[in-house]
């Protein structure tokens, strides 16, 4: 099938730079539908509030020692609030973690001006738009990787950690990982999963943790315990703190 929308590329070289341009794309028509009807629609209790409406950009260092990859911006969170993990429920389990791990200034996420800074770390997204019942199809997973790609090329400068919340971070992440010439181990996701790999001197780890989407917290296969302990192995390996 001809895909319709224009092919995002990027000659960003640094991670500002990059969430420039990721907020002026509009490759993936069906996404760009979505989430501007989202944002005129709205839901009932955020109503009074201006919807951000667009593709959503990472949020936190810009020189990260940790890389946190997500999904997909939520309909009523993200493309909301306009910052990643925040303003829904995925995000107080997130953001609620990472300040227990060290990672974050504060425990909760509700708006673009609360005050929130992640602490050597970087929350990214496999898809910067948000989808219907956050699900991207195929094709719009591949149109926005290269975006995940050149970011991670970039933050590997600096990152040694990186956790994908959920299978299709995984996937992603290990496709852009392979794309810039690391020689990754195929291995399936699981909660906990673990890849290690050298790049250069540097030991790189990869961690795999459960999406913490309503569905697997309110149905207890995501704990807090759980999430926890994946965080602080994070942080351990990316040494900081
Ligand atoms: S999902 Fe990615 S490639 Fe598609 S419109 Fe949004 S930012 Fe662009």
């Amino acid at each position: 099938m001809e895909w319709p929308g224009l092919l995002p590329s990027s000659s960003a070289k640094t991670l500002p730079l990059l969430n420039k341009e990721i907020i002026s794309c509009t490759a993936c028509p069906r996404l760009v539908q979505w989430r501007e009807e989202v944002a005129v629609t709205k839901r009932k209790a955020y109503e009074a509030e201006k919807y951000w409406g667009k593709p959503v950009p990472s949020f936190g260092s810009d020189k990260p020692k940790l890389m946190i990859i997500g999904l997909a911006p939520g309909a009523h969170g993200a493309n909301r609030t306009g910052r990643i993990f925040t303003g829904d429920s995925s995000g107080d389990w997130l953001y609620g973690s990472l300040h227990r791990a060290g990672l974050a200034t504060i425990p909760t996420s509700t708006s673009i001006k609360d005050g929130q800074q992640l602490i050597d770390t970087r929350i990214a997204c496999a898809v910067r738009c948000a989808p219907p019942d956050n699900k991207p199809s195929i094709e719009e997973r591949d149109t926005c990787a290269p975006y995940l790609t050149k970011e991670i090329e970039i933050a590997s400068k600096t990152s040694t950690a990186y956790v994908a919340l959920g299978s299709f971070a995984w996937n992603a992440m290990i496709k852009s990982l392979r794309e810039l010439g690391h020689t990754i181990p195929t291995t399936k996701f699981s909660h906990g999963a673990k890849i290690t790999f050298l790049d250069g001197s540097r030991t790189i780890t990869l961690i795999g943790s459960y999406h913490p989407s309503q569905q697997n917290t309110f149905t207890g296969k995501l704990t807090k315990p759980m999430l926890d302990k994946i965080f602080k192995q994070a942080a351990k390996a990316a040494e900081i703190g």
